[in-house]
């Protein structure tokens, strides 16, 4: 993905650009956040990238398509959104998006569906968003912006992958859990495994000290796979992100990734924290094992 005129928002779009390299877009992305200039251009940028025809890193700026989607004259980008005012969303609008959605693009590889301002939909309109993404057209990609996912219906989140926009960048501090998730990240590839249990075994007595190293881990697992998925995106944030996408292969990177993924939804479910220690150093050494 080119990032070109796109501020702020760096772990967003790292996070598309892994889901990009992976070949694991969504069909439909979420993007809340509070600056709506922000996820209206971070939105417009997803329906260059989704229409751009060119066979290098997309959106190309340069090639007819993206000229076109510049101009807002694309015939496969679509723009929807309500007047001003809750409510103003109204259903004729998804009908007629429904209507022309499973007719194929015009020109580009995929359509562009943006509907922006999504906190304005009505229940009505949201239930008929839901049908359009219960049974996705191919060659589709729905963009919804709105000030909070929790305005939109459990349904109609649970068919789209949310992202969450920063309200300006931040500097990721120098914490107790980001220096013990960077310990972790090191044993992962330690040449001894004792290495590993004496990390993981601290997160066993404190409960706010493991919920930060996961959250960190999961960065970290996330910017190996940048690195290792994408030859042009070399600057990761932590020095323990690139020696992994290093010396592990693609495969192992997104187990790691799937392993943090787990355990933070185990650490959700409140899960004894001796056992998600233990847990955890078996999954991230096992899964190197097992090569
Ligand atoms: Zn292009």
């Amino acid at each position: 993905m080119r990032f070109e005129g796109i501020s702020g928002n760096g772990r967003v779009c790292r996070q598309l650009e892994l889901l990009e390299q992976s070949g694991r877009m969504p069909h439909a992305l979420i993007l809340e956040g509070a600056d709506e200039p922000a996820r209206e251009e971070l939105a417009r940028f997803l329906a260059r990238w989704a229409v751009c025809v060119s066979s290098e890193e997309k959106p190309c700026g340069t090639c007819p398509a993206c000229r076109k989607a510049r101009s807002g004259s694309h015939p496969d980008i679509y723009v929807a959104q309500g007047a001003n005012g809750p409510k103003s969303f109204h259903v004729d609008v998804i009908r007629t998006i429904r209507a022309d959605a499973y007719i194929r693009p015009n020109e580009a590889p995929r359509k562009a569906y943006l509907l922006l301002g999504a906190d304005a939909m009505t229940a009505q309109a949201q239930n008929a968003l839901l049908k359009l993404l219960e049974e996705p057209p191919g060659q589709v990609l729905f963009v919804i912006t709105c000030a909070s996912a929790a305005n939109l219906l459990e349904t109609v989140r649970s068919r789209a992958q949310t992202f969450t926009l920063e309200d300006g960048e931040e500097e990721p501090e120098e914490t107790p859990a980001a220096d013990l998730a960077k310990k972790i990240a090191s044993a992962v590839i330690a040449p001894r495994e004792y290495e590993l249990l004496c990390q993981t075994g601290k997160l066993a007595k404190d409960k706010e000290l493991a919920r930060g190293v996961v959250g960190r881990l999961l960065q970290i697992f996330r910017d190996a796979c940048i690195c290792g998925f994408s030859d042009a995106y070399s600057s990761a944030e932590e020095k323990e992100a690139l020696l992994l996408a290093q010396r592990l292969p693609r495969a192992r990177l997104l187990e790691l990734l799937a392993v943090a993924e787990q355990a933070k939804d185990r650490m959700d479910q409140n899960a004894n924290q001796n056992l998600l220690a233990t847990w955890l150093c078996a999954r991230l050494r096992s899964d190197l094992h097992e090569q």
